[in-house]
């Protein structure tokens, strides 16, 4: 059978193309990056073409790039560095209610040593109102965190309208853009942001590896300590093999990106309206247009999220109920009831995310399959009975 993979915003397949570019830093050029002898320069050297590849993306300079090992570290790189360089100054941060778990356990651990933490709600497409963000600010305000696209529901945040308003502030706003970067244009002069966190692995690139755009002249601490190196801003022997590989990625999300965003949004509404049409009881999660090219999140009634994931995984096809991290520790999901959906149709979403292989093949053998599935457990379900 056939695998069908339908979990890109859980992680891309490795690009050939990267992992081609990838392996001579294995091998042959192997050096570290700070020694000063020649294999070591030229690993230097492919670390700072990858660093202008990654910066042409978001529309930065090279030397706003700062390496990490992925989204996460970039996350708490963003947000620790801010908090920290204020310590015993000022003490507020505005996020929202729908971030990853990266955003919001650092920003947990950061309302745990006296931090204020504002958590903005969202209406129920999962947007944040950037009226919610003006009224939010205090004198003590220091920093605005908010995603630019949600892994759940794909909803794309208005991260250009929060920008203004920060910049009207004078307070620095930090964008986790690791669904965004690479499937639809960034620019960070455009969205006035001042940090913006991306990760490899979203946007074909290998895993562990990501990186922190800080725009020149924001103060923020170091959160590692250690090696001078990316400028003392982030200590530890480089990642080179993965950096090169990030750069790659880079390079040809930025040449295919367009049309591929073109092709996913037609796949992504042949599969939200085919399921919409073959399966009573379903509606879409999310913002119907204003949200990734790529994402489908549907609540499936009566039926478990996670038993239509079974199901659907004895045919081949991978999808998820949600984050990746949700998934796996059966934890319901935060986004979907901050958007106010009753507990019942948050446990029965159901995540599909398309990417650069998914085929108009493999959608309609979904749709073939999962109607299927949906009539056998619904047949099944206690949630049922009683109900015509
Ligand atoms: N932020 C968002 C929105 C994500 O979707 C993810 C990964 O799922 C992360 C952060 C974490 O990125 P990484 O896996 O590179 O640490």
């Amino acid at each position: 059978m056939k695998r069908i993979y339908l979990d890109y915003a859980a992680t891309t397949p490795t690009h050939p193309e990267v992992v081609k570019a990838m392996l001579p830093y294995f091998t042959d050029l192997f050096g570290n990056p700070s020694s000063i002898y020649s294999c070591g320069q030229e690993a230097k050297g492919a670390i700072e073409e990858a660093r202008v590849k990654i910066a042409d993306l978001i529309g930065a300079r090279d030397e706003e790039i700062i390496f990490t090992s992925g989204g996460t570290e970039a996350d708490n790189a963003a947000l620790k560095g801010v908090a920290f360089s204020n310590e015993n100054k000022r003490n507020h941060i505005i996020t929202s209610s729908i971030e990853h778990h990266a955003v919001t356990e650092t920003c947990q651990f950061l309302e745990r040593r006296g931090y204020r933490i504002t958590y903005l709600s969202v209406d129920a497409y999962g947007l944040v109102d950037p009226d919610d963000v003006r009224k939010a600010i205090s004198n003590e305000t220091i920093l605005i965190s908010v995603m630019y696209a949600n892994n759940e529901v794909g909803t794309i945040e208005p991260i250009a309208e929060i920008g203004k308003i920060a910049r009207e502030a004078g307070i620095y706003f930090h964008t986790d853009a690791v669904q965004t970067v690479g499937h639809i244009p960034v620019d960070v002069n455009k969205l006035g942001v001042d940090l913006l966190s991306i990760s490899a692995h979203k946007l074909y690139g290998p895993k562990g590896v990501g990186a922190l755009y800080i725009r020149k002249g924001t103060k923020l601490l170091p959160f590692m300590h250690g090696g001078e190196q990316e400028r003392g801003r982030r200590a530890s022997t480089e990642n080179v093999p993965g950096i090169v590989g990030f750069g790659c990625a880079a390079e040809l999300a930025q040449q295919e990106m367009g049309e591929e965003a073109g092709q996913l949004t037609y796949l992504r509404d042949q599969l939200t309206n085919g399921i919409l049409e073959r399966i009573d009881h379903t509606r879409l999660n999310g913002h119907p247009l204003q949200r990734l090219p790529n994402n489908v999140n549907i609540s499936v009634d009566f039926v478990e999220g996670e038993s239509i994931l079974l199901n659907l995984d004895l045919e081949g096809i991978c999808a998820s109920t949600g984050s990746a991290c949700s998934s796996s520790s059966g934890e319901s999901s935060h986004v979907l009831l901050a958007m106010g959906l009753p507990p019942e149709q948050v446990h029965s979403s159901l995540r599909f995310t398309l990417g650069k292989w998914t085929t108009e093949e493999e959608i309609e053998r979904v749709l073939k399959v999962l109607p299927q599935i949906v009539t056998k457990l619904r047949a099944l379900s206690p949630l049922l009975r009683g109900r015509k």
